[in-house]
């Protein structure tokens, strides 16, 4: 290695852990069928609007898309009602993360801040800029410690990270909440607020600080076309930014990140009025049709608003065994030791009710034999 070029930071990096995949699993286990409940992916899978935009993409993806991608810029605009120069799409929200991390904080001066156990790319993509994480741990019901964020955002911080609903807790806090510990903060740090899940909750109002956008200069919204729009294969996510913000972005942007099957497949998502409204039903009704049933059996079920539920196992059952004896009988949850560092959890993403039911009897046969 000494001979290369990298960076300390580079190196200091632990391998990837990826995932399970359902072929694998089949073939260790000399299974018919696996199951996957692992990434919070969408329950009905892709919208048919956005399957015809596809194919209909598909003859002109030799010409690269337009800079800027406009047309998908503006439908995303009039989802929000809001002026399309306030929306910066990317390639997964994963990229606007990146571009966040890379044009707001000056390694060795700022600081970014997060609550522990938070989704890994914040704190990834900001250890690979040289830039130091705070974390701040959290209550004990998962819930966001607002001094301490605070606290640690006076210490020189250039973002905030929020993630509401949460992941991996699916805790989300109340709008008023949000708004009072946005106008806490110093005047010089940025409030991002990871906005992935926003859909799957109850009620966006009593939630969501988006459409006050207005009264929040200093906060950046992510949302993403990944779960509720169920995209995540082809990559497509935005940032919803002050104008100046924007403009900075869209300076460094790589110019064609959000490729044209991406930017048709997200103008047809967005008219699928029908698929969201089926997608947000079933997953609602599988969240508290699960919780029940998962509390009936014993488990450690936390309130989520997200398309996933955490929970831990009656005492009498490690989780990494739970995991393990659900993963032999073909269906893959999320543990969550690698990424989260949460030995003692497990996240299960809201399934069809057929996969739902699946979980539950699984879920019986091992805890209750
Ligand atoms: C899934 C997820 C995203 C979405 O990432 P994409 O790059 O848009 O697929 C963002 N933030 C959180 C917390 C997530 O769990």
């Amino acid at each position: 290695m000494a001979s290369y070029p990298l960076r300390p930071e580079v190196l200091a990096f632990a391998p990837y852990t990826p995932g399970l995949s359902v072929e694998e699993i089949r073939q260790r286990f000399g299974l018919a069928t696996v199951v996957k409940m692992a990434s919070n992916e969408n329950p009905l899978g892709v919208s048919p609007l956005a399957r015809q935009a596809i194919h209909r993409a598909a003859p002109l993806v030799f010409r690269y898309a337009q800079a800027g991608n406009p047309r998908l810029v503006q439908a995303i605009a009039r989802r929000h009602g809001l002026a399309p120069e306030h929306i910066v799409p990317g390639n997964g929200s994963d990229e606007i993360i990146d571009l966040l991390i890379r044009a707001c904080p000056s390694p060795g001066r700022h600081c970014v801040v997060v609550s522990r156990s938070s989704f890994g790319l914040y704190s990834i993509f900001s250890r690979l800029c040289g830039v130091a994480v705070r974390e701040v741990p959290r209550l004990p019901d998962f819930s966001f410690d607002w001094q301490g964020l605070r606290r640690a955002a006076e210490e020189g911080a250039a973002l905030v990270f929020l993630t509401t609903p949460d992941n991996p807790s699916g805790h989300c806090p109340p709008a008023a909440e949000v708004a009072a510990f946005a106008r806490s903060l110093p005047e010089t740090c940025l409030l991002v607020i990871d906005e992935a899940y926003m859909d799957f909750a109850d009620d966006q109002a009593a939630f969501s600080l988006l459409p006050r956008l207005a009264e929040f200069p200093r906060t950046v919204f992510l949302r993403t076309f990944s779960k509720s729009f169920g995209l995540a294969g082809l990559r497509l996510g935005y940032g919803i930014l002050p104008l100046p913000l924007a403009d900075a972005l869209r300076r460094i942007h790589p110019p064609f990140s959000v490729n044209t099957l991406a930017e048709e497949a997200g103008i047809a998502a967005l008219e699928d009025d029908g698929f969201l409204r089926e997608t947000l039903a079933t997953v609602r009704e599988g969240r508290a049709f699960l919780a029940r049933r998962m509390e009936e059996l014993g488990c450690r079920v936390f309130p989520s608003q997200a398309n996933f539920i955490l929970f831990q196992p009656p005492p009498s059952q490690a989780a990494r065994d739970l995991f393990a004896a659900l993963l032999a009988r073909g269906l893959i949850i999320r543990p969550l030791e690698s990424g989260y560092g949460l030995p003692d959890f497990l996240r299960v993403s809201v399934g069809t009710p057929a996969e739902n039911a699946l979980f539950l009897a699984l879920l019986q046969e091992i805890l209750r034999p």
